[in-house]
């Protein structure tokens, strides 16, 4: 079968149970085509990548979505969030990349949205370095606790934030779009901070009571509907709770203000909470986990709702409609997963939705300032750069035949788009189960879903004659050699190390070998210790809090120990650190930060302060080193030892992906499949770069 040129679309019937969604909606004065919302979301390239944010949002047009929003839009130079890259329409210079953007978006029939922010006491202004503004003299709250305050705003200041408002509703028009929403939730917008009793310490009309707190958002919206109200729908984001108890902005509070402000705006759109509850991961949130706090509201307003709860389901989303909780799906997630998502329901292509796993991947490329990425969907954030597209991939160059060794992610994601171009592939998988360490992982205590990415990758693969999946196949370099396949991708994947060495230790540690020692393949291969275990975590990500959970669960008393200042440290830009800490101090883990393991010995293991160099002794039955990994490249390698035999063997290329070349998180190990997929019998390119970028352009 050859599916190089497999159209988007299918011969396949909407399933009438889901006719619900694709109802049209009125907003204001547009109407959406059908209830799918892609709400604002961050994507790390923003201002400096345009054309490749532009692109991104043009694919989900394609694939069916009826509103798209652009991620936040800082709407004047005196509130920025630098070093985090949003979009700015501060003068004329922003206005051709949000007009591309605008144009991407209508491009296949979706409703153009723009979010407009004004950060206030969260944006220091360290790139404009202007004093912030805000309702009262706060600390700069954003992540980075930098030594900056922001002013409360006199009378005058208030009057000139509305004349910035109304320059950017005049641009934000003039651009293309449809609907403008201010920006209200996840503690962000100035907004919240005036909702808030907690930020707003007011005496005058623009605090104290709710009508007074919301006197400003009642401005906003009123100045937005004279300014463009008659071709542009006015919308707000704001969160169901604030999270900070009754001090704070609360869902009893909100109802309140829904209930004084009903018709205001042309749509309510709410959002969780904290930014880190609102994208909350599949191991601490469910699918649908706001369903308690949105309840009611839309009784309270007749103009349309949003909600969000990274929605994969259908059944889900129409449940969700049919209850009255929301007009709208609002997703975020689950269209960087799948931009096609919608068409997917409408076509009766259920199965072939690329679910979201709620990972977090994605908001790390905002957190690092990097471009975002997706663990499922590979193309994300490659679209203009590479061309990628998350659906169609070109036809096949020639009928070479494609083997592909191991059926990790970086197997099974390389098998399906090389499947997907056309080619002839074998799958080859040493063990009885697909998925490599996904499947293992996904075993762990909160991470089912995600086996998502073999479950995707697998029943696509299924779908395909030109694939075929070999397990219980462990092979060979003879094997490889013998088999008469011109192109190889060797995808073996890794295993952990037990030696000690990660970041603290770029050396082996001493051991003794009377102490059991542990490494996560041990675990998730059923082996468990017993009593008392250090979990030593020099990896900083999930693995090691999440093994930690897994020997309480089996009756061990744990010791978490760290050279990192906080457990599971690189989770910060995952939005999980906090949560995963509190889980473990709950769990009555102990926890001993910025402490580098010295020695393990028969009884114990000994440890030093990673400011001091002072040592201190634990006592143990077990450790668990959660530290680097190596890769399994030896199959590779003894190809690559037997070069010389290829041509004679009919091979062409050898290529190392995934975890085998360089152990990394999942998502790098499907990207690195794709992209096997995408460069295989592709023209050289030698010396020239491998994606097309922008630089800024130059004045006088
Ligand atoms: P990645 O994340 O790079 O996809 P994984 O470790 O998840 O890596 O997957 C690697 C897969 O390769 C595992 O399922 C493993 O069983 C399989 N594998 C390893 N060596 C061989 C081999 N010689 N032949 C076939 N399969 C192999
Ligand atoms: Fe979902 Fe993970 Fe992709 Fe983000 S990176 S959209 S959480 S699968």
């Amino acid at each position: 079968m050859d599916n190089g040129s497999n159209p988007v679309g299918g011969a396949r019937l909407r399933d009438p149970r889901y006719d619900i969604l694709f109802e049209p909606v009125k907003i204001g004065p547009v109407t959406a085509r059908n209830r799918f919302y892609q709400v604002p979301h961050c994507n790390g390239g923003g201002y400096r990548d345009p054309s490749a944010a532009a692109e991104m949002r043009r694919i989900k047009s394609e694939g069916g979505w009826g509103v798209i929003f652009t991620e936040q839009v800082e709407i004047h130079h005196t509130s920025e969030i630098t070093p985090f890259i949003e979009l700015r329409i501060w003068d004329e210079d922003d206005m051709p990349g949000l007009a591309k953007m605008a144009d991407a978006i209508h491009s296949n029939g979706a409703l153009a949205g723009i979010e407009l922010a004004y950060s206030g006491a969260n944006g220091p202004n360290l790139y404009t370095r202007e004093v912030p503004l805000a309702p009262s003299h706060t600390p700069i709250l954003t992540f980075t606790s930098d030594p900056v305050q922001a002013r409360a705003m006199d009378k005058e200041d208030i009057r000139n934030l509305r004349h910035w408002h109304k320059l950017a509703y005049r641009r934000a028009k003039r651009a293309g779009y449809d609907i403008l929403c201010l920006y209200g939730a996840h503690g962000f917008g100035v907004i919240q901070h005036f909702l808030s009793p907690r930020t707003n310490q007011r005496t005058d009309e623009y605090g104290g009571s709710l009508e007074n707190r919301s006197r400003l958002l009642k401005e906003l919206i009123s100045d937005a509907r004279d300014e463009v109200g008659d071709t542009c729908a006015i919308a707000v984001r704001l969160s169901l709770d604030e999270l900070a108890g009754e001090q704070g902005f609360s869902n009893a509070q909100l109802r309140d203000m829904v209930a004084m402000h009903a018709e205001l705006p042309d749509l309510w759109d709410f959002a969780h909470g904290t930014w880190e509850a609102c994208s909350g991961t599949s191991r601490f949130k469910p699918e649908g986990a706001q369903e308690d706090l949105i309840r009611g509201l839309k009784q309270l307003t007749p103009r349309p709702v949003v909600g969000v709860g990274r929605f994969t389901s259908a059944d889900m989303m129409v449940r969700q409609v049919r209850q009255g909780l929301m007009d709208f799906i609002g997703a975020a997630r689950p269209s960087i997963a799948d931009p096609f998502l919608p068409k997917k329901i409408d076509e009766g292509r259920i199965e072939d939705i690329r679910e979201c796993i709620g990972c977090n991947i994605c908001v790390t490329g905002d957190m690092t300032m990097s471009l975002s990425r997706c663990t499922q969907n590979s193309s994300f954030m490659e679209e203009w750069r590479k061309g990628w597209h998350p659906e169609t991939i070109r036809p096949k160059q020639s009928d070479a035949k494609v083997l592909v060794v191991g059926a990790g992610p970086a197997g099974l994601s390389a098998a399906h788009k090389v499947g997907l171009r056309g080619y002839e592939v074998a799958l080859a998988e040493a063990t009885a189960e697909l998925g490599g360490r996904v499947t293992r992982e996904s075993r762990l205590p909160g991470l089912s879903a995600w086996a998502r990415v073999r479950d995707y990758r697998h029943g696509q693969i299924a779908k395909m004659t030109n694939v075929n999946v070999y397990r219980d196949s462990a092979l060979t370099a003879d094997d490889v050699l013998g088999f008469g396949f011109e192109n190889i991708a060797i995808a073996t994947g890794a295993r952990w190390r037990r030696d000690g060495i990660a970041r603290y230790n770029l050396l082996p540690i001493p051991l003794a070998g009377s102490m059991p020692v542990f490494t996560p393949d041990d675990l998730m291969a059923g082996s468990l210790p017993t009593g008392h275990v250090v979990v030593y975590d020099d990896d900083h990500y999930y693995m090691g809090s999440v093994l930690a959970e897994l020997l309480v669960q089996k009756g061990c008393k744990v010791t978490f120990v760290t050279p990192a200042t906080k457990v599971a440290e690189w989770s910060f830009n995952t939005l999980e650190q906090g949560t995963i800490q509190a889980r473990l101090l709950e769990t009555g883990v102990d926890v001993r930060v910025t402490r580098g393991l010295s020695s393990v010995e028969a009884d114990g293991v000994t440890v030093a302060c990673t400011y001091t160099g002072r040592t201190e002794r634990i006592g143990c039955d077990a450790v668990v080193m959660v530290t680097a990994r190596l890769p399994e490249d030896g199959l590779f390698l003894a190809l690559k030892a037997r070069e010389a035999e290829w041509a004679d063997n009919g091979i062409a290329s050898v290529k190392l992906i995934g975890d085998a070349n360089a152990p990394a998180a999942i998502a790098w190990a499907t990207y690195a499949g794709h992209r096997y997929a995408e460069e295989l019998e592709a023209p050289p390119i030698g010396d020239a770069l491998p994606f097309r970028r922008e630089v800024a352009r130059l004045k006088d």
